[in-house]
């Protein structure tokens, strides 16, 4: 193999030098700042329905400063997709409030409606308390059912925060996602649909919101000539030079998610008369996903090449090209995994340079989870002992995509 193909990676448009050098030509290389303005502009023109975007440092400092601005405090309780990556849960905690984690329907993948409505009338028999707001997530960059959703929360009066951070150009019946709730939150990791090198944003209802969110990415500060504080407020502003990247980002957004859209057809196409692999895709006409990350289920009776050495040895690192520190395991399983026919295929691929991932494991099977109230159908672990990410992304080619699907069947046996 010639070159190594990742889950998804950034990809520049050449754009960004331009930005980045006027961002030092000026000085202006703090938070705040032309380009932040720029950007945050060029994001409200995007995401369209007279929003308004704040510009932060990180997806998780969105969710978080939305928790916030819905009043969320120690001892709340905030619902909470349980099938997601960790930053959608998280911030919840930060806040000293309590997860209440509700599992997902099989078509979308996202937040089931139904339980919701089952998780908001115990909760409020139980405490006599209604929680203090539902976070729903675009999986993948699946629409949710965001209307079902929308007519619970607005039924018992209960703030949206919609975590797009995969999710960013996904439409729900024409409409860009982010924009059904009272906030919404998009990410600009290296791996998500396109990047700023770390950073996020807040999709707000008007000024007023977007003012207030400002006013806690900045410390929360008086107007005084002196540093008064009256809230407690934090440090999340994204920096000129971040935001000079996402301007730069801005002018290849639309063709990446067009990209991503293509390799999903394909994959789709590809995988259509494969007995025992269903690749997930948009369960009717109303849906648009971006296909952040194409994603495949395989059945437990598909055979793998290697599987009956599956977990036998101890993964190093973390799986998906995560920066950071993992900790070292002593065992190589826990109490809920993938099924071995799935981790098998991870390592023939792994081998062939071809990168892939399980789905997110729910958050109501993650142990610092462990005594959260959680409403279940059993959906979320189920797609996760089948489920697999697949290369998605502006440096996937469709050639590549041709290679892997044949790699796959390769190793079914
Ligand atoms: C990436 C991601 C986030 C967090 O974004 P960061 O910018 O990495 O902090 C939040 N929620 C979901 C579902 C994500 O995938």
């Amino acid at each position: 193999m010639d070159k190594r193909i990742y889950l998804c990676l950034a990809h520049m448009s050449g754009e960004e030098q331009k930005y980045i050098q006027e961002a030092f030509d000026t000085n202006w290389v703090v938070p705040l700042g032309p380009n932040v303005n720029a950007f945050e502009q060029d994001l409200e023109n995007f995401v369209g329905e007279d929003k308004k975007v704040v510009a932060l440092s990180a997806g998780t400092a969105a969710v978080h400063l939305a928790l916030v601005a819905c009043g969320v405090q120690a001892g709340d309780e905030v619902i909470c997709q349980s099938f997601t990556f960790c930053a959608s849960c998280h911030p919840i905690m930060y806040l000293g409030a309590v997860p209440i984690l509700v599992d997902s329907e099989s078509d979308t993948w996202n937040m089931d409606p139904e339980l919701l409505e089952n998780a908001i009338q115990d909760r409020m028999a139980r405490t006599g308390k209604k929680p203090k707001a539902i976070v729903v997530v675009y999986l993948y960059g699946m629409p949710a059912k965001i209307d079902e959703i929308m007519a619970v929360a607005n039924k018992y009066d209960i703030p949206v925060v919609e975590d797009a951070a995969e999710g960013l150009g996904s439409r729900y019946n024409g409409r860009i996602c982010g924009t059904f709730g009272k906030y919404g939150v998009l990410s600009f990791n290296g791996n998500k649909m396109i990047t700023t090198s770390g950073g996020g944003a807040l999709i707000c209802g008007d000024q007023e919101d977007k003012q207030n969110i400002m006013f806690y990415a900045t410390q929360a500060r008086e107007g005084y000539p002196y540093y008064q504080h009256e809230k407690v407020g934090y440090n999340y502003r994204m920096s000129n030079i971040c935001a000079g990247i996402g301007r730069g980002q801005m002018t290849v957004l639309e063709e990446h998610i067009r990209h991503h859209q293509r390799l999903a057809a394909l994959y789709e196409e590809l995988f259509d008369d494969v007995p025992g692999i269903v690749f997930h895709r948009n369960p009717s006409a109303c849906y648009d996903s971006n296909y952040w990350l194409n994603t495949i289920t395989l059945s437990p009776d598909l055979h793998v090449a290697g599987e009956e050495k599956a977990y036998m040895t101890v993964v190093k690192g973390a799986v998906g090209g995560a920066a950071g520190v993992t900790h070292t395991v002593e065992n190589v399983h826990t109490d809920c995994e993938p099924n071995r026919n799935v981790e098998a295929m991870r390592v023939v691929l792994d081998a062939m340079g071809i990168e892939s991932r399980p789905l997110w494991k729910p958050m109501h099977k993650q142990p610092v989870y462990r005594n959260v109230p959680a409403y279940v159908n059993g959906v979320s672990e189920s797609l996760f002992k089948v489920g697999l990410c697949l290369p998605s992304g502006p440096w996937v080619t469709e050639k590549d995509v041709h290679m892997i699907v044949k790699e796959i069947l390769k190793n079914i046996k």
